[in-house]
């Protein structure tokens, strides 16, 4: 979402003056300074498209580049899904600073911007695919190819179910289809155990979050805003959504940093 100049700069004020407010309270945690190994929040940064459109679900090559290059200077490490799955559920250790990186519907600008990208920095990402979309060919989306491509270089695949509905409107049946058959075609494709999914346009609830993990999925990422830490519910992971803004790396600079303020105030500014 565009939002103005002015907007921008008074917020950021707003933000050093309760800068003193903001080290001093004690339920802030700053990412990159996790003392407690214990419950270390995980920042899931959440992508869509790597391209020169200009609409705000499409943040610009250099943007994204410059981004990477803010995680890199700042010691940060990528991590991918079954590291976050096993040091939630096993307490198996992180590299220290860790960050998931992720990108929802499979876009072929992931492979031809993000991925190269990734790749100069030493990290790599989770891409949610719509299955149906890609054994279609459909333009603009990721081909089995550019994926198997990508997975062999330590990107990792995961579920946005088959075709994109909204799952609040969906029967239990058509609910079923869309997760047993997205996960399966990522199974044999890629010759892996597909763990998780993303909702998409992030609709969920209790029922559908059952459905989920029936049809063999151990986790769900969400759109809801905020970290992630052991405390999380596994069906319904947040992440922190990244835009094209009128100053993309202040947007970004601020979701990083200020997450457990916007959690607290309720503002989640998506
Ligand atoms: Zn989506």
């Amino acid at each position: 979402m565009i939002k103005s100049g002015f907007y921008y700069k008074i917020i950021f004020l707003l933000m050093i003056i309760c800068l003193p407010f903001i080290i001093s309270s004690p339920k802030i945690v700053p990412v990159s300074a996790a003392e407690n190994e214990e419950n270390i929040p995980i920042t899931i940064l959440n992508y869509h498209k790597i391209d020169n459109m200009n609409i705000s679900l499409s943040v610009l090559p250099e943007d994204f580049d410059r981004q990477m290059a803010y995680l890199k200077e700042n010691g940060y490490h990528t991590i991918n899904t079954d590291q976050l799955y096993n040091y939630m559920v096993n307490g198996e250790a992180l590299p220290e600073n860790p960050i998931l990186i992720t990108f929802d519907d499979g876009y072929e600008d992931n492979y031809q911007h993000a991925y190269p990208i990734l790749k100069k920095y030493g990290f790599t990402g989770t891409i949610f695919v719509i299955t149906d979309f890609v054994n279609n060919n459909q333009p603009n989306y990721l081909t089995w190819d550019q994926i198997k491509e990508m997975k062999s270089q330590g990107m990792d695949f995961q579920s946005h179910t088959a075709s994109h509905k909204s799952m609040t409107e969906l029967s239990m049946d058509q609910l079923k289809e869309e997760l047993t058959k997205s996960k399966q075609a990522l199974d044999k494709e890629l010759n892996q155990d597909t763990k998780f999914m993303a909702y998409p346009t992030g609709t969920y609830n209790l029922y559908i979050a059952k459905i989920v993990n029936e049809a063999g999925y151990k986790g769900a990422f969400t759109i809801k805003y905020g970290n992630v830490d052991k405390a999380s519910n596994m069906y319904a992971l947040e992440r922190v959504p990244i835009f094209h803004t009128e100053n993309t790396f202040l947007s970004f600079y601020e979701r990083m940093h200020y997450i457990p303020v916007f959690e607290r105030l309720g503002w989640y500014k998506s």
